[in-house]
């Protein structure tokens, strides 16, 4: 073939960021090199009985099988705006203002398609989750960092946003409890981001991936909760963290309706909906009693404080998070972001993320994810002690 293979706007992609750290796992553990990953945020532990056992009756239920429609079943629907109403105060109108998803990504990449033309703008949280650049440059529009400040509790500095990248701004993703950085919104923030929506005439995209995972009694709460928030915005809400069901590919794009129109508009288009069954696994997960959520927090909250004090007795002052499955540490003196990673991976066999693998503003910080049994989690921070000791 002469003409090379691969449009062009696949070369706008970076190198997916787990890539090369993934061969490098692969190469030392064919060499025998016992690896702790504290990479990835992948749930360790299996999705609850009660939600799998719904799985198993709902494939015997022969209703289920044929293609879904996009708008969702009524009672996937019912169901999301059950656990909205009880666990947020959010008022959601099932036949307007909720469509399945197949997940928070699947979500947020087609977001771009349906919202955004070429040379549009979209504001990113920075650090933060790939897809809010990724997205929005597959489809010909501009990502713009966000830069999440320590010193604002890892908000973003709103009036920092130059007024001609505002001009062309059309989407705004931010996404509390966040991921990388653990913080949580504990202030007026989004009645601001609220505000400013309004006055720059920006659909507010909120990444919801973590509602349910916080500590210290801190509950997080939904962006719609927002006076005026579904007016600019929507939330995009997984059940992957939640029950433990990322290999489920489950979640919903609820709030606005007109942006929610505009989604389910291009998923016909796009895809043929969720299978039915994991649409009521997902329904047993949403009406369940939730405990299995306090246990998974319990177990979270567990490793947090294991990993945390490890860290800050090398002097790395890690401040514990109160929300989402992870440690956002800053990197000693003298290393970088890839510097210490790779340190820690050659001399103590242990994966750890860059803080700059999710923006730019993520240099100088690495990310440590609690999804890891707690014997090899206390093994890896003495590992990481040992070394940075040394
Ligand atoms: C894990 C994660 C997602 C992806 O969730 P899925 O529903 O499994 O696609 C989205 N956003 C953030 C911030 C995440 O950490």
């Amino acid at each position: 073939m002469s003409r090379p293979i691969g449009a062009a706007r696949m070369g706008l992609l970076p190198p997916y960021l787990f890539a090369a750290i993934e061969q490098k796992i692969a190469d030392k553990r064919a060499a025998g090199v016992d690896i702790i990953s504290l990479g990835i945020g992948d749930p360790d532990t299996p999705t609850p009985p009660l939600i799998v056992e719904r799985m198993r009756s709902a494939v015997l239920e022969p209703g289920t099988h044929q293609y879904p429609s996009n708008r969702g079943r009524q009672s996937f629907r019912d169901a999301i705006a059950g656990f909205y109403g009880r666990r947020f105060g959010v008022d959601l109108d099932p036949a307007t203002e909720i469509i399945p998803a197949l997940g928070a990504k699947e979500a947020i990449a087609n977001l771009n398609l349906a919202l955004l033309d070429p040379g549009d703008v979209a504001l990113a949280s920075d650090p933060g989750y790939p897809v809010y650049t990724n997205g929005p440059l597959l489809v010909g529009a501009e990502p713009v960092a966000m830069p999440l400040v320590p010193e604002l509790g890892f908000q973003p500095d709103l009036a920092a946003i130059p007024a001609d990248v505002l001009s062309r701004a059309r989407i705004m993703y931010i996404n509390y409890p966040n991921n990388p950085t653990g913080a949580v919104i504990e202030d007026d923030f989004f009645e601001r981001v609220v505000a400013f929506a309004r006055k720059n005439d920006l659909i507010v995209i909120h990444d919801n991936a973590y509602s349910e995972i916080s500590y210290d009694g801190y509950v997080a709460p939904s962006f719609l909760a927002t006076p005026g928030a579904k007016d600019v915005g929507i939330e995009v809400f997984s059940l992957s963290k939640t029950y433990n069901m990322t290999g489920w590919r489950s979640g919903a794009v609820v709030g606005n309706p007109e942006v929610v129109a505009a989604y389910w508009q291009l998923k016909t288009n796009v895809d043929s909906g969720m299978f039915e069954a994991v649409q009521e696994a997902s329904v047993a997960a949403l009406e369940s009693d939730q405990e299995s959520v306090r246990e998974m927090c319990v177990i979270y909250r567990r490793r947090r404080d294991i990993l945390v004090d490890a860290l800050n007795a090398i002097g790395l002052g890690v401040t514990p998070p109160k929300g989402a499955i992870y440690v956002w540490a800053r990197v000693p003196e003298g290393e970088t972001s890839a510097s210490f990673t790779e340190k820690v991976l050659e001399d103590a066999a242990v994966v750890i993320s860059p803080g700059s693998a999710f923006g730019p503003s993520g240099e100088g910080f690495v990310r440590m994810s609690l999804t890891t049994p707690d014997d090899r989690l206390v093994e890896a921070a003495e590992r990481i002690a040992r070394l940075v000791d040394a």
